[in-house]
This record gives C-alpha cells, structure tokens and sequence, in this order.
C-alpha cells in the first residue's frame, strides 16, 4: 500500500490560498488528510478555500513565511511565493525574501518536527536556457541583477537551502522544479500568458503579445500537476529531486494566441507589446526523470486544459460584472 494512504497526516500547506495550492489542498483533503494552510493573501484570495469552508479537516492561517512559525504538522508542502512577474516584481525585495527567508523557516520547521518537505521551485532556475529541452542536470543561464532575478534567484537559493539542510541536518526534502501551469483559480488580473489571453478574448479585446510572439513556453495542466507533486511527494527517502514537472508540448506565444482566439470564438486581434526585459526565448521540461521515478507524465492535452479554463474565466468575469 503506498505511505499516501497508511494514515491521515496532519499537512502543511504554504501559499494554500493561491492558485495551484488551493488545488493541492482539494486534493490532499479528498485522501483524507488534515491541512492547514498558511498564506499571507498576497496575491491568493480566500475565495480559492471558500469551499473549504465547513471541512473540519481545514483550517487556515493568515502568516507571512518570512516569519518564524510553530505549528506541529507531519508533512510540508513550500508554495508561498508570488509566481507571475507582475506580481513579483511588485515588491522585488519581498520577493527574495519570500523565498529566502521563508525556506529557512519552513526547513527550521521540518528539521525540529522530523517532517517531509517538498519545495515549489520554478523552471525559471534554467533562465533563458542555453540547453533544449532542459534537463535537471542543466545549471541554468540566470542573469543575477535584472527584473527576474528577485525570483530567478530566490528559488535558485531555496533550492541550496533545501541541499543543505538535507545534507547538513539529514532533513528529507523533495524539490520539484515546476514549468508553467495554468488552469482555474488563476487570478484574472495575475498578468501570466494564459489568463491574459483568456480574459482579452472572452472580452473582445485585442490580444496583447510581447515582442513577435515567437518566444515558446510549455504549459502543464493544474491537475496533472498535483498528481506528480503526490506522487513525488510518496517517494522513498532517497528520492530528493529537483525533478522537472511539466508538459513537454511546446508552443509559441502566438500559437497560443491563435488556439484561445479559435476556442473561444473572439473577435479579438492580436497586439505586438515590448518584449520585457531578461524574458526566456524557450521553454520545455525534459520529464525523463519524472517519467522513470515516478510513472508520471501529462494526461490532459493543451486544447482539453485551455477548454476548462476558458468554462472557470467565463464564470469569473460574469461573477465579477454582476459585482
Ligand atoms: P499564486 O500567486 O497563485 O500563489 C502563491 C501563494 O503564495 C498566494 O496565495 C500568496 O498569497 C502566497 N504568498 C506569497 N508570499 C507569501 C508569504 N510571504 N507568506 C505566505 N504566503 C505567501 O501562484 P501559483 O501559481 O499558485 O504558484 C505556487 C507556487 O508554485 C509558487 O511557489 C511558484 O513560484 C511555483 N511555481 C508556479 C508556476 C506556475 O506556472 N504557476 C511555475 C513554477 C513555479
Ligand atoms: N523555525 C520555525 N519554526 C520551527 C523551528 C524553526 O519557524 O518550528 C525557524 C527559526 O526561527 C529559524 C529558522 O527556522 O529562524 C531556521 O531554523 P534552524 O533551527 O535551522 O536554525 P537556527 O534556529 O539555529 O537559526
Ligand atoms: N506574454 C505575452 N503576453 C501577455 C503575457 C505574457 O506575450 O499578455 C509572454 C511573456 O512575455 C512570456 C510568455 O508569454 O514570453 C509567458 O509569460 P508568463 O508571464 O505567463 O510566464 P513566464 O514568463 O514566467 O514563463
């Protein structure tokens, strides 16, 4: 019987109230564990738990990680952190902090407690790659001073930490490196790819593409993603990562464009912005590893994901018009 299923664990949940931790928790709920969720609401939103509402396996805790924190928990998953570049480069030095401070802590925390940790670090440790796909074994191409580094950075060094707690104090620890995911819940104003293009097509508005729209990403579908976090999470002591999670379909930013206009029938056109700066010119997960240690890999098609989304932003802005 795998571990998962032994017992009902008591489990922490940082950046619970965002958008791919609200989905963790739904599913770590419906296994029959205990969660707490620590978030600040930074940029998560109660909204995201408000179904939550009367588990009594639920509760919630408004904290910032940068600041110690003593609860007693089984088991901890590391979300908390801003993800899209609006929002980290809002408060850049929150931002490192978040991931500095806040990975010390949680480590603090699972070194006295003798609990397992997993990190939500960021494909973006590859930076504007160099290799194609990128594997694990790859050191990245990271510029240390411009707009990103604040989170390019701050993960990078969250994952050092992670190492050497695990080599220093023998803390068990399970780094997945995630690629871009997008599903529901993602905030409508959060300024990634998927919820701009959504939100621009199902308003009639033009569709905003930065440079030539040439530039790729890989995007994984939010559900497809927790399952490989369980299933890394389950894994033998042994087993530390950083593993990739992604789906390795790759897309140009314009490609995207075009599938969210044809899907939802939009009258929009497209608008060529500035590209930002230190922006990543491609991006795709090698998931061999992910594949051999733990029998994952994306189910859940671009088109099938975008489909979803599409249904949860119309339902939103319809929400947010009637106030
Ligand atoms: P999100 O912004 O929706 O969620 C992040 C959550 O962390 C929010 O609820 C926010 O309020 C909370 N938070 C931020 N700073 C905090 C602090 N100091 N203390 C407590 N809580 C804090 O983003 P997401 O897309 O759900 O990302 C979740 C995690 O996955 C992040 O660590 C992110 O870096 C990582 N990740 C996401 C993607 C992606 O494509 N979505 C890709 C790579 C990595
Ligand atoms: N920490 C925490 N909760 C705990 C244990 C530790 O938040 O239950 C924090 C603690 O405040 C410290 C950090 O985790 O700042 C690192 O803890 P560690 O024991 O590794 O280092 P030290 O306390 O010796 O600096
Ligand atoms: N992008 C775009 N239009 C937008 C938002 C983003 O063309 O309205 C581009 C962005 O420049 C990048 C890609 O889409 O090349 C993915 O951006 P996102 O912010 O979603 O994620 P990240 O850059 O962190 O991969």
């Amino acid at each position: 019987m795998p571990r998962l299923y032994e017992s009902r664990k008591r489990i922490l949940v940082t950046g619970g109230a965002g958008f791919i931790g609200s989905h963790l928790i739904d599913r770590l709920l419906e296994q029959g564990h205990e969660v707490l969720c620590v978030d600040n609401l930074f940029t998560g939103t109660k909204r995201n738990l408000d179904h939550l509402h009367d588990n009594p396996r639920f509760e919630f805790m408004r904290h910032d990680v940068t600041f110690p924190l003593h609860v007693e928990v089984d088991e901890i998953y590391n979300l908390a952190c801003p993800a899209s570049p609006v929002h980290y480069q809002h408060d850049p030095v929150a931002t490192t902090k978040t991931s500095v401070h806040g990975a010390i802590n949680m480590l603090g925390l699972a070194k006295r407690l003798n609990a397992r940790i997993f990190q939500a670090s960021t494909s973006e440790v590859y930076g504007d790659p160099h290799v194609h796909p990128q594997p694990e074994e790859y050191w990245g191409n990271v510029n240390p001073i411009g707009p990103r580094s604040c989170y390019d950075e701050g993960k990078r060094c969250a994952e050092t930490l992670f190492f050497d707690y695990h080599r220093q104090h023998g803390v068990e620890i399970k780094v997945a490196r995630i690629f871009n995911t997008y599903g529901p819940r993602m905030h409508h104003a959060d300024g990634r790819v998927v919820s701009n293009f959504i939100v621009q097509a199902l308003q009639g508005d033009p569709i905003t593409i930065y440079g030539d729209g040439s530039q790729t990403r890989s995007f994984c579908y939010v559900d497809d993603l927790v399952e490989g976090f369980l299933r890394l999470m389950d894994t033998d002591a042994s087993v530390t990562g950083p593993i990739n999670l992604g789906n390795p379909g790759e897309f140009t930013i314009k490609e995207l464009a075009e599938k969210v206009i044809a899907m939802t029938g939009a009258k929009s056109s497209l608008e060529f912005l500035d590209l930002p700066a230190d922006d990543p010119r491609q991006r795709k997960p090698d998931i061999a590893k992910a594949k051999e240690t733990l029998g994952w890999e994306p189910t859940i098609a671009l088109e099938q994901g975008l489909e979803r989304t599409i249904a949860y932003f119309d339902r939103r802005l319809q929400e947010l018009r009637a106030g």
